[in-house]
């Protein structure tokens, strides 16, 4: 991978121009899909010395170099390296399994994906590593929570369900004083607007299923990591045998091509539609970084350019079948789990499931929302629709 970044050019730039060899592809803009496992090597002597710019189909292909050296353009010049995995639950394990071993210790914010905690109470216990989970607002509070054997700290900012903005550069501080590392889900922001490994974060991950492909076609995961980390995630990918198929890769870059426009309008209709439900009288309470009234809305205002569309809300107190008659009435909003594509969601979460440092009482039944790409006049009709129902359902 090349590792220089025309970073005197804007982001939007640097993700329509890196990654591409108009030669090399024949005058193509894009690159083809290149299926393969096998790499022939022409001579006896390339094969001994495993020499080639590409030499296993697990390991890497024009396809998947043009997708790494954008994001690594995207991500900007702290970066070392981009890990290309199968799915954002597998950047996860991945990372954790790259950076830890038995006997070691890790903090984890407790607003992270639900998913990442299945993974540190059953396989990182399973293999002898020990997780704590600490409250998302922190801050450099966290100190008192280092151990001698602490290795690592996972963050997500905010938490893709209750919105709190755990303070990433307080924490990388105090990690970075006791030679820990600092892993950060990035897949709310993605590096377009929140540039995380330029603010103490070691590895930042994405669930490039969401706003990377963004029309809710591919499952993918990325890993960039700092030059201090990359060792390690490179090891751990060729050690675990990690790869995604070509046309994933492939519709990844697309996504990337054009996330710039795509956030943009994810982040006006998502303000737009939590100012608007702000003012609702169903609702009680809006959870998003982006709107002044947020508990978390100086830190994203410092660390963050802009919010992507996805944001909870607490309704005033209704029986859950009130709410579900809501959830059935609505036509735009479709109720399903993975966002990040053209399409909005609504589905009702319960972080009291499973929350451990914190109590999380939010008074109400709680709503995710995504807003997709339609008209937000045609998302608030449909909503409008949605609380009449909620109404006559109580
Ligand atoms: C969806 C999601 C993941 C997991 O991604 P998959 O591609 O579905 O495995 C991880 N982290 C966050 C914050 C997510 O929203």
């Amino acid at each position: 991978m090349d590792s220089s970044h025309p970073q005197e050019q804007h982001a939007e730039t640097r993700l329509v121009t890196s990654g591409r060899d108009t030669k090399a592809q024949k005058g193509f803009v894009n690159p083809p899909v290149f299926h393969g496992s096998t790499v022939l090597y022409p001579t006896a002597e390339d094969l001994h010395a495993h020499r080639g710019e590409f030499t296993y189909g697990r390991h890497g292909s024009p396809t998947t170099k043009a997708f790494q050296e954008t994001l690594m353009a995207l991500e900007g010049p702290q970066c070392a390296g981009v890990g290309i995995v199968p799915s954002g639950l597998s950047a996860i394990s991945t990372t954790l399994l790259s950076v830890l071993k038995t006997g070691d210790h890790i903090l984890v914010c407790d607003n992270v994906y639900r998913p990442s905690r299945n993974f540190c109470n059953g396989m990182l216990a399973r293999y002898g590593v020990e997780t704590t989970y600490f409250d998302p607002l922190i801050g450099a509070g966290i100190e008192k929570l280092f151990k001698p054997n602490t290795r690592a700290v996972l963050v997500e900012a905010p938490g893709s369900q209750s919105f709190e903005m755990p303070d990433i550069r307080a924490i990388a501080e105090v990690a970075h004083a006791r030679d820990a590392l600092v892993i950060d889900d990035n897949t709310w922001a993605t590096p377009l607007y929140h540039r995380s490994l330029e603010q103490g974060v070691d590895i930042s991950m994405q669930a490039a299923t969401k706003y990377i492909g963004g029309h809710s076609d591919i499952m993918f995961g990325t890993i960039s990591a700092n030059a201090k980390a990359w060792p390690m995630i490179a090891e751990g990918i060729r050690l675990l045998g990690v790869c995604a198929g070509p046309d994933d890769v492939f519709l990844a870059l697309r996504g990337l091509r054009t996330l710039s426009v795509r956030l943009a309008q994810h982040h006006r209709s998502g303000l737009d539609m939590a100012r608007w439900l702000a003012g609702r009288p169903e609702v009680a309470r809006v959870l998003h970084p982006g709107l002044e009234t947020d508990p978390g809305h100086a830190i994203w205002k410092r660390d963050f350019t802009g919010a992507s569309g996805l944001f909870s809300i607490v309704l005033k107190p209704a029986p859950q079948q009130a709410v579900d008659t809501m959830l059935n009435t609505l036509k735009l909003f479709g109720m399903g789990f993975s966002w990040g594509g053209f399409e909005s969601l609504a589905i009702p979460f319960d972080c009291d499931a499973y929350r451990t440092a914190t109590k999380w009482s939010p008074g109400g039944p709680t709503l995710r929302l995504h807003i997709g790409l339609e008209s937000t006049d045609d998302l608030k009709a449909d909503l409008d629709r949605g609380f009449a129902a909620l109404k006559a359902a109580m």
